[in-house]
């Protein structure tokens, strides 16, 4: 799996206020997470420098822009990770400069080549002035280790840049742009990743997943479940609800349960423990919710929070054992193996026995309506031979008369 970092510029003790107040680290920062959910729904894992409003110096020490940008270096670094991109805003004395640039340490390298796909991108996506793609000394692009752009998206000391920079609509376009650079540099290779990404927008409707469990003999609790996960799934950081439904499949046995959690009055879809855990055989270790949509809310969190989803981990979740240090540690349904439970083929056992009959299952579904409606097809015709030799025997009659 390829994996990016984004550098959201500036945070905390080192902002950059523009015109009307705009703050540079705002617009870094909300760039950068719209990016991040473009590129993991692409199946690229994605390391934020910063993923709130904070620099990377030691808060007890006093802000040093060395510091803080070797920490930049360092997160992107330790990631290993396969490219960089730090987002920025400019600023200039004179008000009249605009547009966009982006820089790279030197020409002839990937570097350039990533530099040059999100100049490109930004300036088509944001009608913006094209200043072009130049070189530059910056500590981030000298210290990284991998292929890295720094984008100056618009000038925040100019007016009309400003606005662009201040519309969460434009934004979006910025990240969007970002996101498709970075996956134009990564190539078709890295984004269609192996695996079943956990994040995304649903394939099929909530109907066909439960005409799914009732062909596999799902007790009526689980088939009644299955509109709260389509309902709850894209407000609980973009799981994709037929994951998660399928998930809960293997965990509950279809909800006839049978295992250490008795039945569905513990209203726990995927064999949730407690906080503190314990035995698999302890029945006391296992949680318990007070009704289905907080289970199946909890079920969620902790998909999105394995998955890395943004805003996750959450402040405020039913989810158990929330842990930050799960975060981002599966993006897709078969990393979930070793994670979410012992066995390297949970994940992957989610995937072929349950995930991928449910989503086929429609064609079996539209293949028997297919079979019935040329039934009554077959019937119809039937019915009219059996009207025309009427028809054929009275005119004789008449004829005869
Ligand atoms: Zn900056």
């Amino acid at each position: 799996m390829a994996r990016v970092c984004l550098d959201p510029g500036h945070g905390g003790r080192n902002q950059n206020i523009g015109l009307g107040g705009y703050r540079e680290s705002d617009f870094a920062l909300a760039a950068a997470l719209e990016a991040q959910k473009h590129l993991r729904a692409a199946g690229v894992e994605v390391v934020l420098t910063r993923r709130g409003d904070y620099d990377l110096c030691n808060p007890e020490d006093s802000w040093s822009e060395v510091t803080d940008l070797q920490s930049r270096c360092a997160i992107a670094n330790n990631a290993k990770a396969d490219l960089y991109v730090s987002i920025h805003s400019n600023a200039a004395g004179n008000p009249d400069a605009h547009g966009t640039e982006t820089y790279c340490y030197q020409t002839g390298s990937k570097a350039e080549v990533l530099a040059q796909a999100i100049q490109r991108r930004l300036v088509q996506a944001l009608g913006t002035y094209d200043r072009g793609v130049k070189t530059a000394n910056f500590y981030v692009l000298r210290n990284t280790t991998m292929p890295a752009a720094l984008t100056e998206v618009a000038f925040h000391t100019n007016p009309d840049d400003v606005a662009i920079l201040r519309d969460p609509d434009k934004q979006k376009v910025t990240a969007k742009a970002i996101a498709d650079a970075v996956l134009e540099v990564l190539g078709p290779a890295a984004w269609n990743a192996p695996g079943e990404a956990i994040l995304g927008l649903s394939r099929i409707p909530v109907g066909q997943a439960q005409a799914w469990a009732k062909s596999r003999g799902a007790s009526q609790w689980f088939i009644d479940l299955a509109p709260l996960y389509w309902e709850l799934a894209s407000k609980r950081g973009g799981v994709k609800p037929e994951v998660a439904y399928a998930q809960a499949a293997k965990e509950t046995r279809f909800g006839n349960f049978g295992g250490v959690i008795p039945g569905p009055e513990w209203h726990n879809p995927c064999g949730f423990k407690t906080k503190s855990g314990g035995a698999n055989d302890d029945p006391n270790a296992h949680a318990r919710f007070p009704d289905d949509r907080t289970g199946v809310m909890a079920h969620l969190d902790h998909l999105a929070l394995y998955a890395g989803a943004v805003g996750y981990p959450k402040a405020n979740t039913p989810d158990p054992r929330h842990f930050p240090s799960i975060e981002g540690k599966a993006q897709t349904v078969e990393a979930l193996g070793g994670h979410w439970a012992p066995s390297a083929d949970y994940g992957a056992s989610i995937v072929r026995d349950y995930l991928t009959p449910m989503l086929n299952f429609k064609q079996e579904a539209d293949l028997a309506a297919l079979k019935a409606e040329l039934e009554r097809v077959k019937k119809e015709r039937d019915e009219y031979k059996r009207r025309l030799v009427q028809i054929r025997e009275l005119t004789d009659i008449w004829k005869g008369v």
